[in-house]
């Protein structure tokens, strides 16, 4: 399957499935309650750099369950190298699976951490099931054949409100045409959104309750 791994397209349609249930993409937790995941960095990035995706990685360590550990022979891993933007796929795909940091443009903690949040099976938050309560898509102002970005999903949010300060929320002129917005929040339209730089307490919660048995169940991931 290496060349559905490498095909950015596909990201799209991964998006698209309901990848836990269908897939069975959340990441194993070990007997002794910790999730370990595998990585490796590709040999394209500057020792800063490294130092930067590390320190994303190392910050999963300090919250939750989840330890992002160096590959040495698993099955499944992630892939951590400079691809054409920012992106990863939905949860555990199997066998080994690009999460694309491009240099110099994606290598930062908080880019760092959205996509790590995408490979353990974590929507953007203006997908979310309930997000129309939350904000209003300006679709006028939205490139054409972007609108994906902006679909509503079903989404299991795991009890956890809906976050404008989630590493997962785009900003308000994401993927904009003319430098209008393209998301505005409910009810004040001038709430801050989309501007963390670091994952929020809504963000740890989640992780938490998928991965490391609080409130846990199987179900659509979020
Ligand atoms: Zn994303």
């Amino acid at each position: 399957s290496s060349n559905l791994i490498f095909n950015p397209i596909l990201t799209l349609l991964y998006s698209n499935a309901d990848p836990c249930t269908a897939r069975g993409c959340k990441w194993k937790r070990n007997r002794n309650g910790l999730v370990y995941v595998p990585y490796v960095i590709a040999n394209q990035y500057s020792p800063d750099e490294i130092q930067v995706i590390k320190r994303g990685l190392q910050s999963f360590t300090e919250v939750s369950c989840i330890r992002f550990v160096p590959h040495e022979g698993q099955r499944h891993f992630l892939h951590i190298q400079s691809d054409s933007g920012c992106y990863s796929y939905l949860g555990r795909q199997g066998g080994g699976q690009v999460v694309s940091l491009q240099r110099p443009g994606c290598v930062h903690h908080y880019i760092v951490q959205h996509e790590l949040l995408h490979a353990l099976g974590f929507h953007h938050e203006q997908n979310r099931s309930d997000r129309d309560k939350h904000i209003k898509i300006l679709f006028e102002n939205i490139i054409p054949q972007q609108e994906h970005n902006f679909m509503k999903r079903k989404t299991n949010n795991l009890a956890t409100p809906y976050d404008y300060n989630s590493v997962m929320h785009y900003s308000r002129y994401a993927f904009s045409r003319n430098n209008e917005p393209t998301m505005v929040p409910i009810p004040d339209s001038n709430a801050v959104i989309g501007e963390a730089r670091n994952m929020s307490p809504n963000d740890i919660l989640r992780i938490n309750r998928l991965y490391c048995g609080i409130n846990t169940y199987l179900g659509p991931v979020a």
